[in-house]
């Protein structure tokens, strides 16, 4: 056994202590030494806050207590494809998403395409002048995209976003509307731009999670410039404090796929309340001049399995992960963790949101499926069709767009995602390995 591992106890129940040797193990703890005292006594103390052992010796004077812990930071894959309460557990999470599915549609509002960091990749910033929706349609499309939904008995969700959506000139008073009117609504923003001031506003307001950008511990610098580790670190800690459940978006491509991976130890030590998968869609700026190689299907689903391992390992430590990338669905099913035919049954419907329960408004004014999918435009602001179609934003689902997925047994609960296959009804996922 490392010496460092070792607890000295005086005079401890042995319950007293399991508490103590959870806490001591727990990354979260910034303590480099714990104790624990009763009645000025000295009751046990560690040097070590990452136990990695198998065992714990607990050394009573007059009494030996060997107690076994199971060291849950290195088990492996086969360790989690056997183990059925975790299955359960993830399958449970895609019943749950399967619900929502039904259940709960988005509105997407890009307030503004002005941003000061300007992504290589990103979807809405161009190097044009900045536009801004109007304050008033923003609200109008909130009114009546929420009592559409109530009347069909829907959950109404807005994302708001940008560009940065804090350098939007009526965000203040966006924050003052959306509380007013008890909407939920979540925000993605750039911590660069954050200040105390604006950070009180959406905390007031309700926001429901703020989601943020990483790019990798060394990546970050490169590619999210003034969004620095730093300041994602600050703004994960004051929000959390407020409350606010913060997801650390991973912004995948090639470039940074085994960093953001080397990058998950920092992840943990700084428990965003949960990580979420975006890969990256040649879409907006990025083009293959400044983005020659996709990730190939092989190493994306290495990703994948790598990531559901750390989860597996970490997730007592509060390593939590959203599972938002639809190809998760044919992998979980391909290695037996979900049982295919818990999904495959009548009325369950995953997979790709786009027009099906959730609508994009950009910063240009137009109604289109998914930030990922600028065409077609299915309306505008101004046009008569504008606010039906906001109305209704199921639409049926549509074999035409599945088309390359349709002879796919997953088809229902998976269809890939086209904003990566740059739109096309034609191309498959081009990280789908089926
Ligand atoms: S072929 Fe389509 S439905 Fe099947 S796994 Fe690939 S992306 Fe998903
Ligand atoms: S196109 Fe991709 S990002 Fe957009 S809703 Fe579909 S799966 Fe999601």
């Amino acid at each position: 056994m490392d010496q460092e591992s070792r607890i000295n106890v005086a005079f401890v129940n042995i319950y007293q202590i399991v508490p103590y040797i959870e806490y001591s193990n727990h990354p979260r703890s910034q303590f480099k030494k714990c104790m624990i005292h009763k009645n000025n006594v000295s009751y046990a103390s560690a040097q070590n806050r990452s136990l990695q052992c198998d065992q714990l010796f607990l050394s009573i004077p007059g009494l030996s207590y060997n107690m076994e812990y199971r060291n849950t930071m290195n088990r492996t894959f086969d360790c989690l494809k056997n183990d059925m309460s975790f299955k359960q557990h993830i399958t449970g999470i895609f019943l749950g998403k399967a619900f929502d599915f039904r259940t709960k549609h988005i509105l997407e509002i890009e307030l503004t395409n002005r941003c000061s960091i300007g992504c290589f990749y990103c979807g809405a910033t161009t190097e044009s002048q900045s536009v801004f929706l109007d304050f008033d349609t923003v609200c109008h499309a909130i009114t009546h995209f929420s009592e559409s939904c109530q009347a069909r008995s829907i959950v109404p969700h807005f994302s708001v976003t940008g560009g940065d959506p804090l350098e939007y000139p009526h965000f203040e008073r966006l924050m003052t509307f959306l509380k007013s009117r008890k909407i939920h609504f979540s925000l993605k923003l750039n911590p660069s731009t954050l200040t105390e001031t604006i950070h009180d506003m959406i905390a007031e307001a309700g926001c429901k999670t703020v989601k943020l950008t990483f790019m990798g511990r060394d990546s970050q610098k490169t590619y999210r410039k003034t969004d620095t580790i730093e300041k994602l670190c600050n703004a994960t800690r004051r929000f959390k404090a407020d409350k606010i459940p913060v997801v650390w978006h991973f912004s995948l491509g090639e470039f940074n796929r085994e960093d953001l991976l080397c990058s998950l130890g920092f992840v943990l030590e700084n428990q965003p309340t949960a990580v979420s998968v975006g890969r990256l869609a040649r879409v907006g700026k990025l083009n293959e001049k400044n983005y020659p190689m996709d990730i190939l299907p092989e190493s994306y689903k290495s990703f994948l399995k790598q990531m559901l391992l750390y989860y597996y390992n970490h997730k007592r430590h509060g390593f939590d992960l959203v599972f938002k990338d639809k190809l998760w669905v044919p992998f979980l099913c391909e290695e037996n963790i979900i049982s295919a035919s818990d999904l495959l049954k009548p009325g369950i419907r995953l997979g790709c949101d786009a027009k099906e329960r959730l609508l994009v408004l950009t910063y240009a004014g137009e109604l289109i499926r998914c930030g990922l999918l600028p065409e077609p435009v299915l309306s505008q602001i101004g046009d008569m069709a504008f606010f039906d179609i906001l109305g209704t934003t199921t639409g049926k689902p549509s074999p035409i767009d599945d088309a390359p997925c349709m002879p796919c047994k997953y088809q229902p609960v998976c269809r890939g995602c086209k904003g990566v296959a740059q739109g096309s009804n034609a191309m498959k996922d081009p990280q789908c390995w089926l």
